[in-house]
């Protein structure tokens, strides 16, 4: 592309772009970086310069920018039809994508409820939750149970089950409550615990709040394994299990949340087999399509979708629809996605590269600000503080995530961090010499970044 073509470009999105989750004003100040094109797990800018993306374009893409396959299922897809609603109407792959979707599931999740992002699968969830207990004559049970500082996604609903003071704080005038529960994890929240006492502390505590409110509850909802954007809070084994126990000895229903962490990232397809768990409801996003289009599913247990079978007039149908729900082409290319996780052995990769990561993570740790690194396959969260030994963070103005990853991106890799988080999450396609790559530009960019302090 033409300089003078970029630079127009550069100038429009000025102009006219209010980017998500940023503020405005510096984005404003800086010349943005334009991508123009994706190969494998680079990205390649306007001016043709390469970039490993080392997040994964926002922890969804699976195998890859430009996979042949996937290109495919799109382009063969778009010669039949590109969208036809589900109200009403069935389309083909919305119907080959939930059966196979369902054979891959925990076994006991049989039913599919298609939307277009994370924090709809989430809503969905909610929604269905409130409508199973009163159709079951139990509609005093208006309540959720969240980890503090857990992440289901920005719409209302969602926001008031997983609120973060930083992002959330002027909605919470309009938030419904719940109830919170301390997560387990040791670094920031349960100060100065041992693992083991973390998790006996966080369960003891929920034990003891799902048994004297539980005939308020609806249900408890949980990111599996890893708190993502809370800063990649890791839980220890054992903790979803225990949680789905105390929620089935109470009667409750338990949610979980693998919009990050479905489709493969944590080594296992869905994180809640690491733990042997089926949820009540189970909700998929960001890697359903393999990081190609707008696609979100919520899995429900047969017992909760037979309590919305009724005869048309007592209109206890379950009504909650997007207009794009069950979208072809999105559909198209999820059935292509779990294709090559099957024929590429995706899984097995993920499993070589995970050994790999730890291993490389070892130099990162050494680093004198490194305070803590958590990860759960190749979800990795590496946490910078100002003083190791007193676990003194960072203050905002330090800057020190912004800064690693200008660092970062200087030498041709795209992070973003979540405050003084470093989080890695590449495609789980992802090389060898790719991933040695990543751990090497992200090693110096930390060094970089706190060499002043
Ligand atoms: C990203 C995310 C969401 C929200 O998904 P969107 O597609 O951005 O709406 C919800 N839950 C978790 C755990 C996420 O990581």
């Amino acid at each position: 592309m033409s300089a003078y073509r970029a630079a127009e470009l550069a100038a429009w999105d000025h102009a006219y772009v209010w980017h998500p989750f940023t503020q405005m004003q510096e984005w404003l100040a800086e010349e943005p970086l334009i991508i123009a094109r994706g190969e494998g797990a680079y990205l390649i800018d306007v001016s043709g310069k390469r970039y490993l993306d080392g997040v994964s374009s926002l922890w969804c893409n699976v195998h890859g920018h430009r996979h042949p396959e996937l290109d495919r299922a799109l382009r063969e897809q778009s010669e039949q039809i590109a969208h036809s609603t589900l109200l009403g109407l069935a389309n083909v792959p919305s119907i080959e994508l939930a059966k196979q979707l369902v054979e891959m599931a925990p076994p006991g999740l049989t039913r599919v409820f298609y939307s277009d992002a994370g924090a709809t699968a989430v809503e969905i969830a909610l929604k269905m939750a409130l409508q199973y207990w009163q159709l079951r004559d139990e509609g005093q049970r208006t309540r959720f149970v969240a980890l503090t500082e857990s992440y289901h996604g920005d719409t209302l609903g969602a926001v008031s089950v997983g609120y973060s003071e930083t992002f959330h704080r002027f909605f919470k005038p309009v938030l419904f409550p719940s109830h919170r529960l301390n997560p387990p994890h040791v670094y920031r929240w349960q100060r100065g615990l041992s693992e083991q006492d973390a998790l006996d502390a966080a369960l003891t505590e929920a034990d003891s709040l799902l048994r004297g409110k539980r005939d308020e509850i609806a249900a408890v909802i949980i990111e599996p394994l890893m708190q993502g954007a809370a800063g990649m809070w890791s839980q220890p084994p054992g903790y979803v299990r225990a949680l789905r126990q105390l929620t089935r000895v109470n009667g409750l229903l338990l949610i979980c949340d693998e919009v990050a962490t479905g489709f493969g990232r944590t080594g296992e397809m869905f994180a809640v087999e690491h733990e042997q768990v089926t949820p009540d409801l189970m909700c998929v996003g960001k890697g359903i399509t393999g990081g190609y289009l707008p696609l979100a599913a919520t899995f429900a247990t047969e017992e909760i979708f037979r309590a919305f079978l009724a005869p048309y007039e007592d209109f206890t149908a379950f009504f909650h629809g997007h207009t794009y729900t069950g979208n072809a082409l999105a559909c198209a290319v999820a059935l292509a996605n779990l294709r090559v996780f099957e024929n590429e052995r995706v899984l097995e990769n993920v499993h070589r590269r995970t050994r790999q990561l730890q291993e490389r993570l070892t130099d990162i740790a050494a680093l004198p600000h490194v305070g803590d690194i958590r990860r759960w396959g190749l979800m990795t969260g590496i946490e910078l503080v100002r003083n190791r030994d007193t676990r003194h963070p960072f203050d905002a103005s330090d800057r020190v995530g912004m800064r690693t990853i200008a660092a970062a991106r200087r030498r041709g890799v795209i992070l973003r961090p979540l405050g003084n988080v470093i989080v890695l999450m590449p495609p789980l396609c992802i090389t060898g010499d790719e991933l040695d790559f990543l751990c090497s530009v992200t090693r110096e960019a930390i060094a970089k970044a706190t060499e002043a302090f």
